[in-house]
C-alpha cells in the first residue's frame, strides 16, 4: 500500500511537519532514525541535533518557568520516567522535541524508529528502503533529515560535550556558564565569526581560534570581528586538546601551532565549534539536486520544493544559513503545506 506522506527526519521540521500532515488528514508515516551506537556517534540519533542541547531561550512559547506540571500533562507516564527532571530554566531540546512528537502523535502521525536507508525517486510512487529491511512506498515524501555540526573528534571534545563543548553558539551561548566567562570559537568562518560575535555579547572574551592566517569569512564579517574588542584572533593554531574536570566541565584548552610556535594553554569555560556543518543527505545517493556542500536544493523561492516534483525539504537539510530551530519548524510547516497541495492536484 502506498503512503500519501512519508516524512524522514524526527527534529522540528519533521514534527511541524507531521502535525500539519496529520491534521490535513494525510496520516503521515514518519521514519524518525534507529536508536543505534553508529546513530549515537554520527550525532544523528532520533529527534535529532536539538536534543544534543539543553535549555533552547530561543524558540517563542516557552518563557522560564517550571515546566513540570505540563511536562506530566501532556507526555506519557513511560516516557516522563524516562527523562530527566526538568530543569526549571525554560524547555529544554529533548523536552520540546518529545512534546513536538507527542503533538504529532495525537493527531494520528505514526512513527517507524528506522534510518532510512537508500530512495527511488524516479517515479511515483516512490520507493524507500528502511534500515529494518522493508521497502516502503509513497505519493509524497518531505526529507527532514537535518545536519549535523563538525566537530574535531578530539576524545576530551567528545567528554565534554554540554558540559562547556557546543556546536552551537547561538543555542547555548547564552547559558549561565558562559556568562563573563572567556569562551573559545573554533574556525575561521562566517560561522565561527558570527558565533564569536555573538558570544561577545556575554563572554569577559572570545578566542577565535583559527588553523591559518587569514580568516576564510567574508570581509565585512572579517573585519567585524577585527574591531571587537572582546574577540582576539589566534592565528595559526589548533586544538590539542579540551582541558577540564568531572565538576567543572571545560576549564581550558591546550593549542598547537600550525607555524612552529610553542603550545599554549588558556583557561576557558567555553568550547565552541564554528567549523562548518554536514548535512545528513548521503542516503539520497543522487536523488535529489544538492549544493556543492550536499544540502538539499529548494529549487523554487519561498516553496520547499526539490529537484524532483512531489519530494520536498524541510529544515537544516535543506538550509545551511539560518539553521534555528524556530526555522526548521517553519519550512517544515511549509513543505507539509507544499505536499497536501501536490497531492491534490495529482489527484492522490
Ligand atoms: P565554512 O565557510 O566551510 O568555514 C569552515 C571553517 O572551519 C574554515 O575556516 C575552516 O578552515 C575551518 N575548519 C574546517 N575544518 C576544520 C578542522 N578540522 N580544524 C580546524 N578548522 C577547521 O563553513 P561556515 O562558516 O559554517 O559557513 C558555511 C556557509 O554559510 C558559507 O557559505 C558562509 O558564507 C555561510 N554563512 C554565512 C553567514 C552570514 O553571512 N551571516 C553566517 C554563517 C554562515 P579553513 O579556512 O582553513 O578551511
Amino acid at each position: 500500500m502506498s503512503e500519501k506522506v512519508i516524512i524522514i527526519g524526527s527534529g522540528p521540521s519533521g514534527w511541524t511537519a507531521a502535525i500539519y500532515a496529520a491534521r490535513a488528514e494525510l496520516k503521515p508515516l514518519v521514519f524518525e532514525g534507529a536508536y543505534t551506537d553508529e546513530n549515537r556517534i554520527a550525532g544523528t540519533l532520533p529527534l535529532g541535533q536539538l536534543a544534543l542541547t539543553t535549555e533552547v531561550e530561543n524558540y517563542p512559547g516557552f518563557p522560564a518557568g517550571n515546566l513540570e506540571a505540563y511536562l506530566d500533562a501532556a507526555l506519557p507516564e513511560a516516557k516522563r520516567m524516562e527523562m530527566p527532571p526538568h530543569s526549571r530554566h525554560g524547555v529544554n531540546g529533548p523536552e520540546l522535541l518529545e512534546l513536538m512528537k507527542q503533538q504529532a502523535i495525537n493527531f494520528g502521525t505514526r512513527i517507524v524508529s528506522e534510518d532510512i536507508k537508500c530512495v527511488d525517486f524516479r517515479r511515483r510512487p516512490f520507493h524507500l528502503s528502511a534500515s529494518d529491511g522493508n521497502s516502503y512506498e509513497a505519493q509524497s515524501v518531505i526529507v527532514a533529515t537535518g545536519a549535523r555540526a563538525n566537530y574535531l573528534g578530539l576524545p576530551s571534545e567528545e567528554k565534554f560535550k554540554n558540559r562547556g563543548v557546543s556546536g552551537c553558539a547561538v543555542c547555548d551561548g547564552a547559558l549561565p556558564r558562559f556568562r563573563n566567562k572567556p569562551l573559545a570559537v573554533i574556525g575561521g568562518g562566517d560561522s565561527a565569526v558570527e558565533e564569536a560575535t555573538y558570544l561577545s555579547k556575554f563572554a569577559s572574551k572570545v578566542y577565535l581560534v583559527h588553523r591559518r592566517d587569514k580568516l576564510r569569512a567574508s570581509k565585512i564579517m572579517a573585519e567585524r570581528a577585527a574591531a571587537n574588542a572582546k574577540i582576539e584572533i589566534l592565528w595559526n593554531r589548533g586544538v590539542d586538546e579540551v582541558l577540564g574536570n568531572e565538576q567543572q566541565g571545560v576549564t581550558g584548552m591546550r593549542l598547537k601551532s600550525t607555524a612552529g610556535e610553542a603550545d599554549l594553554e588558556l583557561p576557558i569555560s567555553g568550547f565552541f565549534l564554528g567549523i562548518g556543518h554536514t548535512p545528513n543527505t548521503a542516503f539520497l545517493q543522487g536523488g535529489l539536486e544538492l549544493t556543492d556542500k550536499k544540502y538539499i536544493v529548494w529549487t523554487t523561492p519561498g516553496r520547499t520544493f526539490t529537484s524532483v516534483p512531489g519530494v520536498f525539504a524541510a529544515g537544516d537539510v535543506a538550509d545551511d544559513y539560518y539553521r534555528q530551530a524556530v526555522t526548521a519548524a517553519g519550512t517544515g510547516c511549509m513543505a507539509a503545506l507544499d505536499a497536501e497541495r501536490f497531492l491534490a492536484e495529482h489527484g492522490d
